[in-house]
């Protein structure tokens, strides 16, 4: 048997879509991508949502608005995906890290105040594998210190907590579209908030500092443009769009199957000799993004190798950010700094978890790993 490690879910209702979009003239933004933005506006119950290019551009985009620049401290995890951390290096700032709580994985939000100093703007944390931080408690500390928040939830469109969904509490949540995502177009973002203000910002940051959309010209006619500032260009196109508007109705249903799956792991590796799985914490409803198991750090690298030689497609989410070449000689981190997270980066493996993953083929799976990790407990 092979098992890969993801697979999308992509319908004919899907294909049908974006062969509609072909026909349309203008195959940039236009209302194909509102009528997506208003989903997931809906679907996530915030005001506002604009379709972008990647998560990684929403995330230079919700910066970018709140001003942060060189000179300013932007405090995040060290476990999560390059483009989280990258984004505050891209705008001059620098990424502060804060060590992780060794269960879920997320940011320890107990660890934030005294990370803070004269130069900190914002909170930047992710909600990772699909379960969000306690967004309360990094609400309370941000406005104790007047810090913007910022919540990379390339992971979480689905999940809350505390009954509150990404975005509700922080100034901006920032989604992903990318080909191994929930919901997918191959390459996709969104950015999503509450505050009115930010709207015409982001449209005219994301499209080079123009005031004036090509869809504005296209459809009222040519119209002197200006150009006051300069911005980056970042938005989504009516092609990615047409992609999701189906997907996202389709969300909560691919949620219960991902679910299910999880479950089934859960109970299989919960006594497992050399297999530790995480915690979903109370009050939380996690997206099941990726499902996790950690493994004795020394044999990982062997583990992982032995998993794939039985066919069965496994990745790593992450190895620390701080761990990185060019982290650690830019800012002079080391592995021991965040002693939680790199130890975490050294145990983990990512099984697979998509919707049509079969009762054989998981099944299938859980057998390879358990005799595997039982070998190197
Ligand atoms: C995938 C991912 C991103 C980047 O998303 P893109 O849409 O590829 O830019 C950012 N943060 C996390 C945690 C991710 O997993």
């Amino acid at each position: 048997m092979k098992v890969d490690f993801y697979k999308h879910n992509l319908q004919m209702e899907d294909v049908n879509a974006v062969v509609s979009a072909l026909k349309e003239p203008i195959l940039t933004t236009g209302k194909i991508v509102h009528t997506f933005e208003n989903k997931l506006a809906k679907y996530t119950r915030n005001r506002f949502a604009i379709g972008t290019m990647s998560c990684s551009h929403s995330l230079e985009l919700a910066l970018r608005v709140l001003n942060i620049g060189p000179g300013d401290e932007v405090i995040t995890t060290p476990m999560t995906f390059i483009a989280t951390t990258n984004s505050i290096i891209k705008l001059g700032a620098k990424p502060i890290f804060v060590d992780i709580e060794n269960d879920t994985g997320n940011i320890n939000v107990d660890l934030i105040e005294e990370a803070i100093t004269k130069k900190t703007k914002a909170i930047l944390v992710v909600h990772l594998y699909g379960v969000m931080c306690d967004m309360q408690a990094v609400k309370k500390i941000a406005d104790r210190y007047k810090l913007k928040v910022v919540e990379d939830s390339a992971h979480c469109i689905e999940g809350s907590r505390d009954g509150t969904k990404p975005g509700n509490i922080g100034d901006f949540a920032c989604f992903s579209f990318y080909a191994t995502k929930n919901i997918t177009c191959g390459e996709g973002g969104a950015i999503s908030f509450n505050n009115e203000e930010y709207v015409d910002k982001i449209r005219v940051l994301y499209l080079h500092g123009m005031d004036k959309s090509a869809e504005k010209r296209f459809t009222e006619g040519y119209q002197h443009w200006n150009m006051e500032f300069l911005g980056i260009k970042a938005n989504m196109s009516n092609i990615q769009a047409a992609l999701l508007v189906n997907q996202i109705d389709r969300i909560d249903q691919q949620l219960k199957v991902r679910e299910e799956i999880c479950r089934k792991y859960e109970i299989a590796f919960e006594n497992a000799p050399g297999v530790n799985i995480l915690k979903v914490p109370p009050s939380v409803i996690t997206s099941r993004h990726l499902f996790i198991i950690k493994v004795n750090p020394m044999f990982r690298n062997q583990i992982i190798k032995e998993i794939q030689d039985h066919n069965v497609g496994v990745t790593i989410n992450y190895r620390a950010v701080h761990t990185m070449s060019y982290y650690k000689e830019k800012f002079e981190y080391k592995p021991e700094m965040f002693k939680i997270a790199n130890q975490f980066g050294e145990s983990v493996i990512s099984l697979p978890l998509y919707v049509s993953l079969k009762p054989d083929e998981q099944d299938y799976v859980i057998e390879v790993v358990k005799k595997i990790a039982k070998k190197y407990e």
